[in-house]
């Protein structure tokens, strides 16, 4: 069989580049390895920057989410037993919207399969990638039902399969390079079910570690709490994790977190990595199969909507009117934006692991840095720019 495009790996980038394809008329297949229940269910991100929701509502990808998200004006940064609230709507007139990334993935597939009349197939195996650099790639895959292997040609690669995927693998050796960074530090990551203890972020800048509280639903909250990286979530018993909690994001007058069941428990290493460029043939890089941002600033998702954007314009402009102008600057466009957050999350990571390194002076420049968001004007005017996304029109 014969389609413009494949797109490997059904998370927000792969859906998205689908359903723009799709609304300008041109066949694409998804291959997913996963079920369609297991990737509507797969709780990860929440936080999405106001000009990512724009691009989305632009291509008729927002309905429910600006019916159903929160939208969040402030966060709070808690250090030295105070509280300290960052009023990022008053500075700057933007906010963040919160929805999480299941019912995001659950809008995508809706429109893309049930509406847009998109064609998926998931539960497919060992995906492979051919001939990517002449101008008939194709891609292969054992078939969930026959175990067949079943070829597919096409005229371009999305690969969008993740951190985890196998079309990073698949760029030519020599000609891409993948800058890495590792920040030596973990991060238990939770999920309780409970409601926040407070109606914004939460960062926890304390000596024995960070913690983070986001806000996720009335039902589900976030919790971060900072670990050695490769640490067992079986360290952490139920007791163990609260305690924490309440102590790194302890403060005069502030309320407790409220305990409740932990439905996820697992280990996040914090390391980042780049994919230059993201383009290799026929195949285009997209999201975290390009490039992962440790979730420190809470940024990878708002990435993969970034790239998935542009690469699904660029592949509509070339494959509808012959423009490859689009394709050509893809890989660039990209990396400007992920190299500013990935600048970002250094920064942040600084904030909010300093005062635990174990390093009184890094601690000290570390609560320096902390108070002057709270006493510079310039400062707080950066601070908030970057933690929202640079706005642009995509
Ligand atoms: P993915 O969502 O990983 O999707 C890739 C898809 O490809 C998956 O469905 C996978 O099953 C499939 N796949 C894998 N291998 C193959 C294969 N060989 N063939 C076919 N399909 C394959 N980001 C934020 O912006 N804000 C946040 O608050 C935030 N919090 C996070 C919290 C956690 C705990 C984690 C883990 C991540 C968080 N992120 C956050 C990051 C965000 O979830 C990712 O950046 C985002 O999911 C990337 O989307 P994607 O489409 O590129 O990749």
């Amino acid at each position: 069989s014969r389609v413009p495009v494949v797109v490997v790996g059904a998370g927000p980038a792969g859906l998205t580049v689908g359903n723009i394809l799709r609304a300008a008329g041109v066949d694409c297949l998804v291959l997913e390895t996963e079920t369609r229940e297991f990737i509507e269910r797969r709780p990860r991100a929440g936080v999405i920057e106001e000009w990512a929701v724009r691009g989305l509502e632009r291509r008729g990808l927002a309905g429910n989410l600006l019916e159903r998200a929160g939208r969040h004006t402030a966060c709070e940064f808690r250090f030295d037993g105070e509280r300290y609230r960052f009023r990022y709507q008053e500075l700057t007139g933007r906010h963040h919207w919160v929805y999480p990334q299941p019912l995001l993935v659950t809008d995508l597939v809706r429109e893309y399969a049930d509406v847009r009349g998109g064609r998926i197939r998931f539960g497919v195996r060992d995906v492979r990638l051919h001939d990517l650099d002449g101008d008939r790639p194709s891609v292969s895959y054992r078939c969930p039902e026959s175990g067949e292997r079943e070829v597919v040609a096409c005229d371009f690669v999305a690969g969008c399969d993740g951190a985890r995927g196998v079309t990073r693998a698949s760029l030519a050796p020599g000609r891409a390079r993948v800058a890495r960074h590792d920040y030596g530090i973990g991060w238990l990551a939770l999920l309780a079910e409970a409601p926040p203890s407070a109606d914004c972020v939460l960062f926890g800048c304390h000596p024995d570690g960070f913690a983070g509280q986001m806000p996720r639903s009335p039902e589900v909250t976030r919790y971060y709490l900072q670990c050695p990286p490769g640490d067992d979530p079986a360290n952490w018993p139920h007791e163990r994790v609260w305690a924490e909690l309440r102590r790194r994001l302890g403060a005069a007058g502030a309320a407790p977190p409220a305990e409740g069941p932990l439905i996820e428990k697992r280990v996040l290493d914090m390391h980042d990595y780049v994919t230059e460029p993201m383009v290799s043939g026929r195949l285009f890089l997209a999201g975290d199969a390009a490039h992962l941002v440790a979730p420190i600033a809470a940024k990878g998702l708002n990435l993969a909507l970034h790239d998935a954007f542009l690469l699904g314009d660029a592949l509509v402009a070339w494959l509808t009117g012959d423009d490859d102008s689009g394709l050509a600057g893809y890989s660039r466009a990209c990396l400007r934006r992920v190299w500013d957050y990935q600048e970002f999350s250094q920064w942040l990571s600084e904030l909010y692991h300093g005062t635990a390194a174990g390093d009184s002076f890094r601690a000290g420049t570390t609560l320096a840095r902390l108070r002057r968001l709270f006493t510079s004007p310039a400062a707080a005017a950066a601070f908030a720019e970057q933690y929202l996304g640079t706005a642009a029109r995509y």
